[in-house]
Parts: structure tokens; C-alpha cells; sequence
């Protein structure tokens, strides 16, 4: 099957239920009308003369044209990729150029950056595989030259073309339908190609995982530029007939608390420093969030103390934390709602049903004991086709017996449970011990004054490398290095106490939230000349 035969089908079970509320936009959406429209999507876009296959980028944050973008790209065979709102122009081009995009659709405008404006900047010379630029608009704005009308395109398209339903009939669920573009945590983000098969069933266990029915209603605040946001969030909701809300168009912890409640939210997905902002925010407990149940985190690693204050105090007793990453659909490993709470808020669960996985040593390739740590490999229906015509990366990735190595280090217990313990690339050894920054960063975080921290391994002469921890302090305390330095004695190790300490007010982040270490550790290497 593919993705919009699982749609069609779902929507004949339950027309009238709601399927989608945008609060930004003021929009809502049951799932015939989110048929009804994606439909007429996928007969505009063919109207552009757009075939099976051709590649049409999304440039913009969370709202209800993405998911039409969403649904409708996957029902006429078209690659939608998912370009980053926080890219600019270099970066845009960078993508767009990367895998051929011969439309575009666009934000106008957000806060201080100027889509349009960069696009034009650009202009045909430097894309120049791309034939339509078509911009979201807001009921009443003028035209713009040399670009369309999201509302316009939209109303040249006929719900009932008899081609979405001749072309669905040739679509496999083995065709791509998705470019997604890495995080660019450790460097440069790459395009990872998935098929129907990969993020239609990765959608469905995740929902499986939470439980979701069709009673559900979750809050997705992550962006769907990433797969956090298009299949934990919208895949796994429109499998299981739930309802997808989305607070706002950037994050913003008030809007997110405030649409919870509005909307009587079941779940909540989010990043760990998401539910930071949220469970922080002076304003929290003015809000009634206790029809919440469910939701995920994911995408970096979740301190067991977020965990367990998103359970005691959002009501969020069947959270999960996921794990998983772009090229892989995204979830390898999530626990399930019944998983005891104490595993549930330590460890990411277990692997996900129809795959296989391994965990070897780095150097060698062979299969570690159980409870020691090696690269986390992973092999089945999740993996994608590839990094978008880039073979050598490809098989830099996805070794000759289709593994696909991860570049994780995890260890699994005795009941199958699977703890992430960092980045094979974040993995410090200093004299010769191996050190997790995962673990000093845990073990920081429950200092009374620590909003956050991040551990880094910086270049030493006589260590080979040295602890760095770059700190935020909880709104209104300070602490000193002497502070930091005492809390540690006599608990941890003596050469697991970072050598530099220093306090900031915020991490260099993606848009996704997802903190970029290198760009730390390149501060300080400036910093310390
Ligand atoms: P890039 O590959 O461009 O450097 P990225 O790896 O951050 O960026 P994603 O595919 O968005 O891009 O993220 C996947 C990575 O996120 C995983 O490889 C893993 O390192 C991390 N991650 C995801 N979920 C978890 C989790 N629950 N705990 C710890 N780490 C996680
Ligand atoms: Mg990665």
C-alpha cells in the first residue's frame, strides 16, 4: 500500500472526525475535507505539469499546506522535500540544486527572514531546475511577479481528476515520496531518499506505540520540515484516524501550554529542551493540561529528570522516548505505553517490530556482549534507498549486507532495552578512559542551579582531550565554576571533571532544537586559541 491508499481508506472509515486543527491559521480540517483538498492539491499540481517523480521542495513551518503538500505529493507520485525554515540562501540553493526541484512552495515571510526576498535573490540563474515558485498567502494579499498564489493554485485544481486515482494505480510502495534533508548536527545535512514503505509503517508502529486512536488529539509543536514533525507526528495520527493540532508556526512554549489546553490535547511530542521551555516557563502551572496522556521524545538524548517531570507534572504518564534518525524513517527503537515507567523514562525502549539490529564494535564490526556499548547498526524495512544520487555516501552508510550504521553508541540490557549513549563522533577519550558526555551531562543537570548543560571533548596536548561543559544557570541564579567543581567531588571520577567550565546563555541549536556540539567545540577551540 501506499500512502494515499492508506489515507483514502481511513478517511472512508471516519469522514466527518477531525483530522487536523492549524491554530496559527485558525484552520480545521475533518478527514473528508482534508481529502477533498489534498485531492485538489494533487490535481493543481499536476495542472503545473508536474510528473510521477519529479522533485517539489516545501520551504516553510508548520501549517495546513504542508500536510496538503504532504498528502497530496504522495497520492500523485511526486518526491516532496522537506527544506529547513531556518536555511538561507546559500543553503536553499544548496538543497534545492542538490535533487533537482522543479517547484517550489514557500513561506512569504517569518519574522525577520524574507523568503520571497531570497528566492528572488537567487534568482533562475542559480536554481536553475526550478520552474514554479508558489508562495502561501494570507486571504487578501496582492500578487506577486513571477510567482503563484498558494489559494491559487489550490482552486485550479479539480478534487474529482481522474488522474490521481490512474497514477495512484502505478505508485509502489517501494517509489520514493520523500527527500529529507539530515539534521546537520555533526556537519553538512544530507538527503536521505524514503519510500512509502518506509515512513508509512514507521508512522504506523510509532502510533502503535503510543496507543493512538482515534480519540486521540496531538499536539505537534516539532517541526515538519523534519521527520519528528511529518511521521511521528502527522504519519503516525492520520494511521490511527487521531487528530493533528498544531500550536503555532515556530515554537514558543506559552502557545504550545495554551493549545493543550484549548484543544484538550492527549499528547504532546517534543525535543527534551522543548519540555525544558515548557515545564519552566513562569507561566506553567496556570494551565490545565490534564487531559494530556501520551507523546514522544526524541531527537537528542532525554535526561531521565525531564522525563520524569514531563510524567509527574504535564500528566504525560505514558510518555515515550524514541529514537531513531532521518536515514532510518526515522524510529528504531521506542518503548511502548506499557512499558514499566522506570524503563520508559531511561532508556529508549525497545527495537521497533520487522527490524533488525546489532551492535558492534566500531573498530572491528563484531557483535558486543550484551550491556557493553558498540555502533548501533540497523537493518529492514526502515532503511532508506539511499542519500539522493550520492552513492559514495551512500555506501559509506549502508553497508554490502544492508546495514546501516548508525555512527551511535548504545548498549541493550538483558530484557532487550536499548540506552543511547552519544555519538561515536562526541565519544571523548582523554588518557586513554573513555568518557560518554551523555553521562556528565546527567549528572550535571541535577545541580539545584543547571538549566542545561553540554559536555564537549576539546583537543589537549598531554590528554589527547580535555572536558569542557558549557552551562545555562536557571533563570535568576548564578553559580560559579568553584560551585560546579565541588558539586562533582567525590561523586564522579576525578577525570570526568570538565577542565573548562563556562556559562551561557543559550547553546548554538537547529531549528529542530537539536544542540550542534562541533559549533561548541569550534568556540572554544577560538576561544582558548
Ligand atoms: P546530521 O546527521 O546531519 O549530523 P542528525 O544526525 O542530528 O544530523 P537526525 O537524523 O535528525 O540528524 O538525528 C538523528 C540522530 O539524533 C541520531 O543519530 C542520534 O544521534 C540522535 N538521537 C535521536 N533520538 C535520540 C534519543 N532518543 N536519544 C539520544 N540520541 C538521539
Ligand atoms: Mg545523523
Amino acid at each position: 500500500q501506499t500512502i494515499g491508499d492508506f489515507f483514502d481508506d481511513m478517511v472512508a472509515k471516519q469522514p466527518g472526525r477531525e483530522a487536523l486543527v492549524s491554530r496559527h491559521e485558525g484552520k480545521r480540517f475533518t478527514y473528508l475535507e482534508l481529502q477533498t483538498e489534498s485531492n485538489r492539491l494533487a490535481s493543481a499540481l499536476l495542472n503545473l505539469g508536474l510528473k510521477p517523480g519529479d522533485r517539489i521542495g516545501i520551504w516553510s513551518h508548520n501549517n495546513a499546506p504542508w500536510v496538503l503538500m504532504q498528502i497530496a505529493t504522495a497520492k500523485v507520485g511526486l518526491i516532496l522535500v522537506n527544506i529547513n525554515p531556518a536555511y538561507r540562501t546559500s543553503e536553499v540553493e544548496y538543497a534545492l540544486n542538490k535533487v533537482g526541484c522543479k517547484a517550489l512552495v514557500s513561506m512569504s515571510q517569518f519574522k525577520t527572514s524574507d523568503y520571497l526576498g531570497m528566492l528572488r535573490e537567487l534568482g533562475p540563474a542559480k536554481l536553475p531546475t526550478l520552474q514554479h515558485i508558489v508562495w502561501i498567502d494570507k486571504p487578501g494579499e496582492g500578487v506577486k511577479e513571477g510567482m503563484q498564489r498558494f489559494s491559487d493554485l489550490l482552486a485550479s485544481g479539480d478534487p474529482a481528476d481522474a488522474r490521481i486515482a490512474q497514477i495512484g494505480k502505478t505508485l509502489k510502495a517501494n517509489d520514493a515520496v520523500n527527500i529529507q534533508f539530515t539534521s546537520g548536527t555533526t556537519g553538512f545535512p544530507k538527503g536521505a531518499t524514503l519510500t512509502h514503505r518506509n515512513i508509512l509503517n514507521n508512522g504506523f508502529f510509532i502510533g502503535e506505540c503510543m496507543k493512538l486512536t482515534p480519540q486521540d488529539r496531538l499536539c505537534i509543536p516539532v517541526p515538519l520540515y523534519h521527520c519528528f514533525g511529518m511521521v511521528l507526528g502527522n504519519l503516525a495520527c492520520l494511521t490511527h484516524g487521531s487528530a493533528i493540532v498544531y500550536p503555532n508556526d515556530g515554537f514558543d512554549p506559552i502557545t504550545v501550554l495554551e493549545t493543550v489546553q484549548a484543544e484538550k490535547c492527549t499528547g504532546l511530542h517534543g525535543v527534551p529542551t522543548m519540555f525544558i521551555a515548557e515545564l519552566d516557563h513562569p507561566r506553567f502551572k496556570e494551565f490545565d493540561l490534564s487531559t494530556l496522556r501520551t507523546g514522544i521524545m526524541a531527537g537528542s538524548p532525554c535526561p531521565t529528570e525531564v522525563m520524569k517531570r514531563v510524567v509527574e507534572q504535564m500528566h504525560l504518564r505514558e510518555i515515550t522516548i524514541a529514537y531513531g534518525m532521518t536515514e532510518t524513517s526515522p524510529v528504531s527503537c521506542q518503548s511502548s505505553t506499557d512499558t514499566p515507567l522506570e524503563k520508559r523514562v531511561s532508556t529508549v525502549g525497545t527495537v521497533q517490530p520487522h527490524i533488525d539490529i546489532k551492535i558492534v564494535d566500531p573498530l572491528t564490526g563484531a557483535v558486543v556482549k550484551r550491556g557493553e556499548s558498540g555502533e548501533f547498526c540497523t537493518r529492514g524495512y526502515s532503511v532508506m534507498l539511499g542519500y539522493w544520487e550520492d552513492e559514495a555516501k551512500t555506501r559509506e552508510a549502508i553497508d554490502a549486507e544492508d546495514w546501516m550504521h548508525t555512527g551511535d553508541l548504545a548498549t541493550m540490557d538483558a530484557e532487550g532495552y536499548v540506552n543511547i549513549v552519544g555519538r561515536i563522533k562526541d565519544l571523548v577519550i582523554r588518557g586513554g578512559e573513555n568518557i560518554y558526555p551523555r553521562e556528565i551531562e546527567e549528572f550535571l543537570y541535577r545541580h539545584p542551579k543547571v538549566q542545561d548543560v553540554q559536555v564537549v571533548g576539546l583537543p589537549d596536548k598531554k590528554y589527547g582531550e580535555e572536558l569542557c561543559a558549557w552551562i545555562i544557570s536557571k533563570p535568576g541564579q548564578t553559580v560559579s565554576e568553584d560551585e560546579v567543581r565541588d558539586f562533582c567531588k567525590g561523586q564522579i571520577a576525578h577525570y570526568k571533571v570538565p577542565k573548562y567550565i563556562k556559562f551561557v546563555p543559550e547553546f548554538p541549536m537547529t531549528v529542530t532544537g537539536k544542540i550542534q556540539k562541533f559549533k561548541i567545540r569550534d568556540a572554544m577551540k577560538d576561544e582558548l586559541g
